[in-house]
């Protein structure tokens, strides 16, 4: 595959392709980032971006097109002699399943358990502020037979990082990642659960670059050793944050797993999407059969049109509109992708589906997100506004528009 990110190629400020493009197969557009949050405090580095080829075509869809000749017989076998050498005997948990109650962790956990007779234990990270639907969800998951841990951070503490993420990077789910990524390994090492299984998948879901999982052990960048002079949270370096309120020992969930506990441990993590062949709408199906999962009572969710997709908390709106205005693509885009190139829906349905519903903006839970992280109305589109990329956007008659729009 040719690579046509080279040395010609300009990059806005924030790491973006400076020329917008977009995937012949799908609506995924070149401003795709892994993570899709340029701003974070991880500087965005181009091998993060999806990689478009010479015939136009996105490294996500390549995945997909590579997938078709996986030999699934094959990887089932790899899961199972996987599962085998972690199975336990004595009736202790021998898998960690992070997840919230979503599809793909009701699935996941589910088939671990009831299929491969596994004995695993969820681990999930409490949202923001909890829908009615997304507790409900949560709720029927455990009831369908799986123990979990959940673990809510500080509140205060939580809102004022969500508040600086906002105002600093426009990325106010930066804290709830952070702690999220950290929060399952940290329990597999304190209950001794070597194995790690996350139901989802990056080249799934992301920019299509594979990594050999089979062999894999935990990202080491997550437990390499870190200065504690490095480390930032919603833009602001850890030792500056006592002037917000934050003392270091508030900041315990949110720290990186530790170095040495992590090697002792020997994690292994791995994602069943790698083993078994992945399909959104067939994992939708299993959590409604299995978990009791029940999709948007309102129908599709703000910003896109889809039903089952991040429904649990009441910040999720704002973590794909803020991610909107920053790479100018939003959740239609990414769900549209995702449904083409699993041969749900034909290109040109895709492109009207993007151009209908990509953007719009989360006004559901507006109040209570304002409330949430305490600024006014005012503040929150002077903070969007400043965060809008100038090769992305343009004002028209007092109104901004994107300069282009998939097609
Ligand atoms: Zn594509």
């Amino acid at each position: 595959m040719s690579n046509e990110i080279n040395q010609e190629t300009k990059f806005s400020s924030s790491g973006l392709p400076l020329e917008v493009r977009y995937c012949k197969k799908c609506v995924e557009s070149n401003q795709r980032f892994i993570g899709s949050v340029p701003h974070s405090d991880r500087k965005s580095s181009r091998k993060d971006t999806i990689i478009f080829d010479a015939e136009g075509v996105c490294s996500a869809c390549r995945y997909f097109e590579r997938k078709k000749n996986i030999d699934w017989e094959e990887r089932e076998r790899k899961l199972e002699a996987l599962l085998d050498h972690y199975r336990r005997k004595d009736g202790y948990y021998d898998i960690v399943v992070p997840g919230s109650g979503g599809k793909d962790s009701c699935y996941t956990s589910h088939i671990l358990k009831y299929k491969y007779g596994m004995n695993p234990l969820t681990v999930t990270w409490a949202p923001h502020m909890y829908t009615d639907i997304g507790w409900k969800n949560f709720q029927s998951w455990i009831h369908s037979g799986l123990d979990n841990v959940l673990f809510t951070p500080n509140g205060r503490v939580h809102q004022i990082l969500t508040r600086l993420a906002f105002e600093n990077l426009l990325h106010p789910f930066q804290p709830f990642v952070i702690g999220q990524y950290n929060l399952a390994p940290k329990v597999a090492i304190e209950k001794k659960i070597p194995l790690i299984i996350y139901g989802d998948y990056y080249p799934e879901k992301g920019i299509g670059k594979e990594i050999d999982f089979a062999n894999n052990e935990m990202d080491q960048s997550l437990y390499s050793k870190k200065d504690i002079k490095d480390i930032f949270f919603g833009g602001v370096p850890l030792q500056e944050l006592p002037k917000y309120g934050i003392e270091f020992k508030d900041l315990n969930p949110y720290l990186p797993v530790d170095h040495d506990l992590a090697r002792e441990a020997r994690l292994n993590v791995q994602y069943l999407p790698y083993y078994l062949n992945y399909d959104p709408q067939r994992a939708f199906y299993y959590a409604v059969e299995h978990t009791g999962f029940e999709v948007n009572p309102d129908g599709r969710t703000e910003g896109t049109y889809t039903k089952y997709q991040s429904l649990d908390d009441k910040v999720d709106g704002f973590h794909y509109y803020t991610w909107f205005i920053k790479t100018g693509r939003g959740r239609a885009t990414e769900d549209a992708a995702l449904e083409i190139r699993n041969e749900h829906i034909a290109r040109e349905e895709a492109v009207a589906l993007v151009r209908r519903f990509d953007g719009e903006f989360p006004k559901k839970y507006f109040k209570d997100f304002l409330q949430y992280i305490g600024i006014t109305e005012e503040r929150f589109c002077k903070i969007i506004d400043a965060f809008r990329p100038p090769h992305l956007w343009e004002k028209v008659n007092g109104e901004w528009k994107l300069r282009q729009q998939v097609s």
